[in-house]
This record gives structure tokens, sequence and C-alpha cells, in this order.
């Protein structure tokens, strides 16, 4: 089989492997959709998780089941699937205390173009396909279905992760993919004013769709500073901190109220900063002593989780397809749609393959 995959730390390519192996507890699956992420871009060009040679890509899919092990009952052959980007080992002991994205050890439930071949192929391998593979409904399109595997998911943690309350100001600090569900993910949450930050065209429109109420350009000066302004100097109750470098941690701790929650979703890449520290200013930190929570997250796998998002499109209740601002088909065209997630113009938020 072919597949789109990181050759060595800044190439990609395609290659030839043998098709993936179905174990017991395992699924084979054939792409249906596709998306690239942020997050394949800072693997292959930063390097961040390492080299990796002749690695297939990409962790955000819709997928056919081809091939199921024989302990997998809830899905068959021919059935259309989400395929959660993170796909925990369950049962692990991390998953038993309530961190299955961090299954085998930290992040380690982020298998798919980290540890193994990811989804950019004609065929790709799921792991605890029981627990981890949920049934596509057929009443959401494929443009939004496809933004759940890891763009709502992980946007969503960042709000969950925000303990935002009840009318609660909320600051998004980056509104790409992930951020503007962020910002979706606040509004449901019950969140009353909600600045986001961020400069392009595109994502500031979905950004006030998707319940934004301010627009800080953080090239019109500090986010924070602006923020601090337009809140009388009171700051915000949580921050979502889903873009920019490792600063970003200093803009949110700057924003927040002492107090507040600051969840980051980002993937700090390496050689983000020269020191490979993520610097903390100690007086907006409240000197260590304001309370001010620093939570962190992988995106959430696993079948429930999946099923829950498909929720949200089914109610109406966010529109994620909105994101899907460039359509390509053919499995082919992921080399294009990868190309266009590392330059990201003014009108991308996110590229989409169909590969049916
Ligand atoms: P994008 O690159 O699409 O969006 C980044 C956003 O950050 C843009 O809105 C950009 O604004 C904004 N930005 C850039 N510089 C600054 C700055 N100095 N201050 C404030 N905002 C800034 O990223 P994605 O939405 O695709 O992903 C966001 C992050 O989440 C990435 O690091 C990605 O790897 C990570 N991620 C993490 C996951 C997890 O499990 N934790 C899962 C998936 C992704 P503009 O475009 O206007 O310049
Ligand atoms: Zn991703």
């Amino acid at each position: 089989m072919k597949g789109f995959a990181m050759l060595k730390i800044g190439e990609v390519g395609w290659i030839e492997k043998d098709r993936p192996k179905c174990g017991p507890n395992d699924a084979i699956c054939r792409p249906l959709a596709l998306a690239p992420c942020t997050s394949d871009v800072h693997t292959v060009y930063e390097g961040a998780v390492g080299d990796r040679h002749n690695m297939i890509l990409g962790h955000e899919a819709l997928g056919i089941v081809d091939e199921v092990g024989s302990e997998v009952k809830s899905v068959k052959k021919g059935d259309r699937v989400i395929v959660p980007a993170i796909t925990p080992d369950w049962g692990d002991e991390a998953e038993q205390r309530g961190y299955s994205s961090q299954t085998t050890g930290p992040l380690g439930g982020w298998k798919f173009s980290n540890f193994k071949d990811g989804v950019f192929g004609e065929f790709f391998h799921v792991n605890h396909a029981e627990y981890n593979l949920a049934k596509l409904p057929p009443d959401i399109s494929l443009e939004a279905a496809v933004m759940i595997p890891d763009m709502m998911s992980t946007g969503f943690m960042g709000a969950e992760n925000a303990n935002i309350p009840i009318g609660g100001t909320v600051a998004v600090f980056g509104i790409g993919p992930v951020g503007l569900c962020g910002i979706a993910g606040a509004k449901l949450r019950g969140a009353g004013r909600i600045f986001a930050v961020g400069t392009r065209p595109k994502p500031v429109e979905i950004a006030k769709k998707y319940g934004a109420t301010d627009i800080i350009s953080y090239k019109n000066g500090n986010a924070a500073e602006q923020i601090l302004e337009l809140t009388d100097g009171a700051g915000v109750d949580s921050c979502i901190t889903s873009g920019g470098g490792p600063d970003i941690i200093m803009d949110a701790m700057k924003a927040a109220k002492a107090g507040s929650y600051i969840s980051n979703n980002n993937y700090f890449g390496k050689g983000m900063t020269d020191k490979d520290w993520i610097p903390l200013n100690r007086a907006d930190w409240g000197v260590g002593m304001a309370s001010k929570q620093l939570i962190t997250g992988l995106c959430p796998g696993g079948k429930v989780r999946m099923e829950r998002l498909a929720s949200i499109i089914q109610t109406g209740r966010m529109d994620p397809a909105l994101m899907a601002t460039h359509v390509f088909k053919g499995l082919d065209k992921i080399e294009d749609a990868l190309a266009m997630m590392k330059t990201k113009g003014p009108d991308v938020i996110k590229p989409v393959v169909m590969c049916e």
C-alpha cells in the first residue's frame, strides 16, 4: 500500500509499505475523509517529537472498516467510523486514574504518526478498536465529522480544562481550528464575554459565529494588555492557549485574574525558544501565590468521546463544517492539504480531503 510519510525531519513524500496486520483487538481501516493538523507540521518541520524515518503521517480520519480482530464486536467490515486522533490503551493504569490520553506513559495514547504509521495511507491500523472506534452517524456531513477526532476533541478539552464559570469572561489566545473549537466550547460551557486573539480574516469571521464577543489582534500590541484595558484592569476568569509560541503562557498569566485557570492546548515544538524553556513572568504569575492554575492536556480519544462530539453536531449546537475552508478529492491530495496547513494563507482554517 502507499502512504504519505515523514521521510526525516523537514522532508515528506510518498512511500510503499505492507498493509498493517490486524491483531485480535484491532481494526484495519481505509480512509474515508482526512485532515492534516498543525501538529503534523510541528512533527515534520520542527522535529518536535524527534526524528522519524518513513513514518506515515496523519491522525485525523474518518474511516471505513476493512477488517476486525476476533475480539471486536461493535464494528464490522464496511462500517463507516470516526477514528479518534488519540487511541488509548483502555484498562491501562493511567486510564484508570482518569488520564486516558496518557496510557503507557506521557502522551502514550497518541500513536498515529508518533509511534506508529498514521492515517494518511491506503490502510491504517487501530488499536483497541472496540473502545476507540465510533460509528459515524449518517445524518452528519463528512466535512463536519472529520473535525471530531482532534479539532473538536482538543478545542473542547481546552474549554473543559479552563473551569469556566457560567457568565465568566474567557480569553482564547489563537483562533486556528483548535482555538475556534475552544470558543465554541467556552460558549457551550456558559461563558459570558469571550475574547478571541488572532488576525487572519477567515478565522476572525468564524470566531464571531462561534461566540467571540471581542476580537484582539496581537499585531496591535500585547494581547494581554489589550484585554486588561478592555476589562478595566480586571482580566479574565479563564484562558485557553491555542496558538503562538511559548510566550503565550506569559500573556495568559498576565490576562488571568487571581484564581483563574490557564488551559493550554499548544504543542510547543522544539526550537521555538533558544533555551528550550517555557518562560513564565514571576509577577504576572502572582509571584507563585495567586492561585493561577496552568493546566495542560492531550486530545481525549475513545468511542464515547467521539459519540458525544457527534451529538453536538447532530443537535445543531455547533457546525464545525464552517472550518473546512478547502475541500480536496482523493488521497493523493493529502500532500497539497498538508502544504496548505504549513503556509496557512489568510483564508485557510482547515483543508480536508475526501477519499472516496
Ligand atoms: P493554527 O496555526 O491554525 O492557529 C494558531 C493561531 O494562533 C492563529 O489564530 C494565530 O493567529 C494565533 N497566533 C499566532 N501568534 C500569536 C500570538 N503571538 N498571540 C496570540 N495568537 C497568536 O493552529 P491550530 O488551531 O491548528 O492548533 C493550535 C495548537 O494546538 C498547535 O500548537 C497544535 O499543534 C496544537 N494541538 C494540540 C493538540 C493537543 O492534543 N493538545 C491537538 C491538536 C493540536 P493568526 O493566524 O492571525 O496569525
Ligand atoms: Zn491533529
